[in-house]
């Protein structure tokens, strides 16, 4: 599969050049990933899914658009933008697209893609702390994985709604790390917090130097950034 990283800058203020865009994968230049940018819209893709009804994976959450590609999400939002709430496997073509309910949100629902072509597999998580155990025999053998960079401190942020008992927030990306590490030998992290953008360098260093401790190959991603997943 090609995969273009269209955005990688998290829901905060600081941008840099290379991480200026918010969420967005496009695969195949026929299937994308999260709507954080209006423009992402132009690029031709067929269908869009995204992972959850955050504005900066979502942005006609705050700003109303009028879209005319199939939106799959895991609920309907509010206004006029038409989604098909995806529960099961969706198959087009040659891809198999599996959502994957992670922890994200109280008040929004969350869910990764798991997106099959082929022999080839590929995980995009948007924001997270979790994936329950039942699901993750669905993670074996990923070639990349594409997740959750808000965060570099061990435990994330992680808090608790006292009503519902629910957990909300990012995980750290040690976490995701352990988490990932035994499905993939690839792990991109991409929805950069504040903590990347004091020195972006520094931090992707030490973002590939987490990996190397853990095993894995770290990716930093870069708005713009491609990867044929083939030669991974
Ligand atoms: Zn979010
Ligand atoms: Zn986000």
């Amino acid at each position: 599969m090609h995969i273009t990283i269209l955005g990688t800058r998290g829901e905060i203020e600081q941008s840099a050049p290379s991480h200026a865009k918010h969420s967005g994968v496009l695969v195949d230049e026929t299937l994308l990933f999260d709507l954080g940018e209006r423009d992402y819209l132009d690029l031709g893709a067929k269908i869009a899914f995204i992972t959850h009804l955050h504005p900066d994976h979502a942005f006609f959450v705050t700003d109303p658009a009028a879209i005319d590609i199939p939106l799959y999400a895991p609920e309907e939002a509010d206004g006029d933008v038409q989604i098909t709430v995806i529960e099961e496997p969706v198959t087009l073509g040659p891809y198999t697209v599996t959502p994957i309910p992670t922890h994200h949100s109280v008040k929004v629902q969350s869910t990764a893609y798991c997106i099959e072509k082929g022999e080839e597999k590929v995980l995009y998580t948007g924001d997270m702390i979790w994936i329950n155990k039942e699901y993750h025999h669905l993670l074996e053998g990923c070639r990349l994985v594409i997740t959750d960079g808000s965060l570099v401190r061990k435990g994330g942020r992680v808090m608790r709604d006292t009503e519902t008992g629910k957990i909300y927030g990012h995980a750290g990306i040690h976490d995701l790390i352990d988490l990932f590490a035994p499905f993939t030998e690839h792990i991109l992290f991409l929805h950069f917090g504040s903590w990347f953008f004091k020195d972006v360098e520094a931090s992707a260093e030490r973002l590939r130097a987490l990996g190397e401790a853990k095993g894995v190959s770290v990716i930093v991603g870069r708005d713009g950034m491609a990867i044929e997943t083939g030669s991974l």
